[in-house]
């Protein structure tokens, strides 16, 4: 069976195009923890949340990720934790969001919720044509680009058909 690999949520960019016509700066690495709070104002902040990669607090506006996760790591789970709140979580509902370490992976077999969230996180974090400009054969040289991981990266050469997907 061949797996969707083709996606799109166009919520992502307009998030990252409004809060470049605000706020201006460096495109990339994409600003998501600026566009959380400055933006959005959602507060994020890290604790050792053992196994458990990211909350989301939606009447409190609050994110908290993993600490014991590497830093490319909590940038796409704090824009997997937006995609919670762009697309789910509009109604202020009062439900806390635990997104564990599986929930939080471009693995396309993730749950409905949790592949909404991370299809809006790699869309955010990893532009399509921005993706295309900086591609040169290294997903790694490429991933450290837009400050995401090398499997992140993968995962998004490869909806673009630019490379095989991760091992
Ligand atoms: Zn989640």
């Amino acid at each position: 069976m061949e797996h969707e690999t083709k996606y799109s949520e166009p919520r992502a960019h307009e998030l990252r195009e409004r809060y470049v016509a605000t706020f201006g700066g460096a495109e990339l690495p994409v600003p998501v923890e600026a566009i959380a709070e400055d933006l959005l104002g959602l507060h994020v902040s890290e604790a050792d949340l053992d196994g458990v990669s990211g909350l989301l607090y939606p009447a409190q506006r609050r994110i908290v990720v993993n600490v014991a996760d590497p830093a490319p790591r909590r940038r796409f789970t704090v824009a997997h934790e937006l995609g919670h709140w762009i697309c789910q979580c509009q109604d202020r509902s009062d439900v806390q969001v635990y997104c564990r370490a599986e929930d939080v992976t471009l693995d396309p077999s993730a749950r409905a919720v949790e592949r909404e969230a991370n299809i809006f996180a790699a869309e955010l974090l990893m532009p399509e044509q921005a993706v295309r400009e900086k591609w040169a054969g290294d997903a790694d040289a490429c991933a450290a680009s837009f400050g995401v991981s090398g499997e992140a990266m993968r995962w998004r050469l490869f909806s673009f058909g630019l490379a095989e997907p991760p091992q």
